[in-house]
């Protein structure tokens, strides 16, 4: 017998390039293009003359941002669980939620995270194929007998698709043996979010981050808004592993971050302007896309390979996302940077089409 037969062994989620040069476009991992609030800087610099705070351990509930959250999304700090971005929030509630009988679904097309946690916690899961429109059935949920649980991004990722609340209620309505997840990481970008079906189905949690609409993936905060109930057998399990992980700067400066709702408002708009913008020019390329609900549009071009624009774009110094899987090769994901990244992306296509 040798260690190595001891080792719990796993294929990673592998995360978009981090590119070490500095000249570069990065549309690769839906990162906002704007700063954080001026209300940041200004916490951050009343924080400069407190540092002997950081003697002290934080508070185990990241207190004073749940508070913040909560008062945004007109709910209580009970209903709030924050984590250090969400993929610690959703690895915590794969632990904690999915582990009756039956299987996880999620569709085969969607954050690739979830087939990795559900192996390195042995869930049984079900990856449920999208219809030809990239849409999420939602008949392909329902009558599926025990399950351990249900979880999609809406709108999904990658596809940038959102599904109308609507049918995301009749999903939790005729599931109430598990917990549903809906993963809000882009409902910002003019999405629809499920937070007001809360008060009518407590097997329903919703999760959202800081990284994308609240531009600070840096910082890494991310939170699930549920039932007193459900968040308390969250707090248990995270709890029985690391107490502590909530840092006091992303406390301070998230907390800053998220009482200026202004400008919050304001980025995600200007946002939402420039992907329009950026559409009609992908469609006037030739491109086609389904109608994009997030900070990124999912586009291929009927007569060019996925493969050859991606690697010409990167020649160019952009980088965007492209995954060799089946259906989605030709594909490339596109984070929506600001006006002028978005002009140099289709200069860039607009030379590169030509030649492939
Ligand atoms: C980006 C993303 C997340 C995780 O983001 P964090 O930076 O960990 O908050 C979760 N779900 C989806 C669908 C995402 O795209």
């Amino acid at each position: 017998m040798s260690w190595e037969d001891k080792v719990r062994r796993v294929v990673p989620y592998v995360a978009g390039e981090q590119p070490k040069e500095r000249d570069i476009i990065k549309l690769n991992t839906n990162e906002n293009p704007y700063p954080p609030s001026p209300q940041v800087l200004q916490a951050a610099k009343e924080l400069e003359t407190q540092m002997d705070r950081l003697r002290l351990y934080p508070d185990m509930n990241a207190a004073p941002l749940a508070e913040a959250i909560a008062q945004r999304y007109g709910a209580s700090p009970e209903q709030v669980f924050v984590g250090v971005g969400s993929d610690d929030v959703l690895a915590m509630c794969f632990l904690t939620f999915f582990t009756g009988g039956g299987k996880l679904l999620f569709p085969d097309i969607t954050y690739s995270f979830y087939p990795v946690w559900a192996q390195l916690f042995n869930i049984p899961y079900e990856e449920v194929p999208l219809d030809d429109q990239f849409r999420i059935r939602t008949e392909d949920y329902l009558n599926r007998g025990e399950l351990a649980g249900i979880i999609f991004p809406n709108p999904n990722a990658p596809t940038s698709l959102a599904k109308p609340v609507a049918e995301i209620e009749q999903i939790a309505a005729g599931n109430p043996g598990c917990v549903v997840i809906i993963d809000e990481a882009y409902v910002d970008f003019a999405g629809e979010s499920c937070l007001p079906l809360l008060a009518k189905y407590d097997n329903l949690l919703v999760v959202q981050t800081f990284s994308k609409s609240r531009t600070m993936a840096g910082l890494r905060i991310g939170y699930a808004i549920g039932s007193a109930k459900m968040i308390g057998y969250l707090k248990d399990v995270k709890f029985s592993f690391n107490s502590y992980t909530m840092n006091l700067p992303s406390i301070v400066l998230g907390t800053a971050q998220i009482r200026d709702d202004a400008y919050f408002l304001e980025t995600c708009g200007r946002i939402v302007k420039t992907r329009t913008w950026f559409c009609g020019e992908l469609s006037r390329l030739g491109f086609e896309y389904p109608e994009p609900s997030a900070n990124f549009v999912f586009a291929k071009h009927p007569e060019k390979s996925g493969e050859a624009l991606f690697k010409k774009l990167r020649e160019k110094k952009i980088i965007v996302r492209r995954w060799s899987r089946p259906r989605i090769g030709e594909y490339l994901r596109i984070t929506i940077g600001t006006d002028e990244q978005m002009r140099a992306v289709v200069k860039a296509l607009e030379e590169i089409l030509p030649g492939i």
